[in-house]
């Protein structure tokens, strides 16, 4: 029989919001996913801004919703001005952080190893992290799709990693916040090869038990399809996520 992994949906707000947008989109996600709670159909996480990450704990603290941030230094406190580690981020109430978005690859030039250590660093403060990997569009149309995913991969999924620590995004460059979309054919294929390539690294077991979620440019209007594949187990969602009610209608057509 088939291990059933729980459906995640993720919001990533990215540098978006303000105090009051923030409290106003959280108190509609918290109004919106009564029934999904109530049901206990789906896990939701919301990764704010740093600035907004105490704002927003201190309204979902109550609820099913868990809290997330979209980055974190590779070491644990000191002299870094500027950079937050993973220890302030539990402090601030997170369950999971986003190590290795594609916008950390390319605005920051950061590589798979860097990744790797944030990974690590997330562990041990006792986090879950989610690992983004995706190919360029011109990987895409040479082929390389499957390749670029599998040494990704390699560098940037620590040996430590389990079911219960790591959660793989897939996210397709090209997808992101460009409106196109992978067909749920093609996220589904991407998937499969995860899922055997994490087999083949980490062992069967961790790979039939971890998360391994889509995102690019999910709406509710694609959400259905992409989440009704075998192994897409959930949606990490930027535009969408900063509407309240498209990410619950996102949140909800997860079965
Ligand atoms: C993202 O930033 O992780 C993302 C998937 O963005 P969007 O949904 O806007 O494509």
């Amino acid at each position: 029989m088939g291990v059933k992994r729980r459906k995640l949906i993720v919001g990533n707000w990215k540098m978006n919001c303000l105090r009051d947008d923030a409290i106003n989109l959280v108190n509609n996600i918290i109004d919106g996913a009564k029934d999904i709670i109530k049901d206990n159909k789906c896990d939701l996480l919301v990764c704010p801004p740093y600035t907004l990450l105490h704002v927003v704990n201190d309204i979902i603290k109550d609820s099913k919703i868990m809290l997330g941030a979209q980055d974190s230094d590779i070491v644990n406190f000191g002299a870094h001005t500027g950079d937050i580690c993973a220890e302030m981020l539990k402090d601030a109430g997170c369950s999971h952080v986003i190590v290795g978005h594609s916008e950390r690859r390319t605005d920051h030039g950061e590589c798979s190893e860097f990744i790797c250590e944030k990974a690590k660093i997330v562990h041990s403060a006792g986090m879950k992290a989610i690992i983004c990997i995706g190919e360029s569009e011109k990987e895409r149309a040479d082929g390389m799709t499957m390749a670029v995913i599998s040494t990704q991969i390699d560098g940037s999924v620590p040996d430590s990693a389990d079911a219960e620590n790591t959660i793989i995004a897939y996210e397709p460059i090209w997808a992101i916040g460009t409106g196109k979309v992978a067909t749920a054919d093609d996220a589904e294929d991407v998937h499969d090869h995860i899922r055997s390539y994490i087999a083949s690294k980490l062992g069967h077991q961790t790979a039939t038990e971890m998360i391994i979620i889509y995102g690019g440019s999910m709406k509710p209007e694609n959400a259905g399809e992409l989440l009704s594949q075998d192994n897409i187990d959930g949606g990490l969602i930027g535009g969408a996520a900063l509407d309240g009610n498209n990410f619950i209608a996102i949140a909800k057509s997860a079965k």
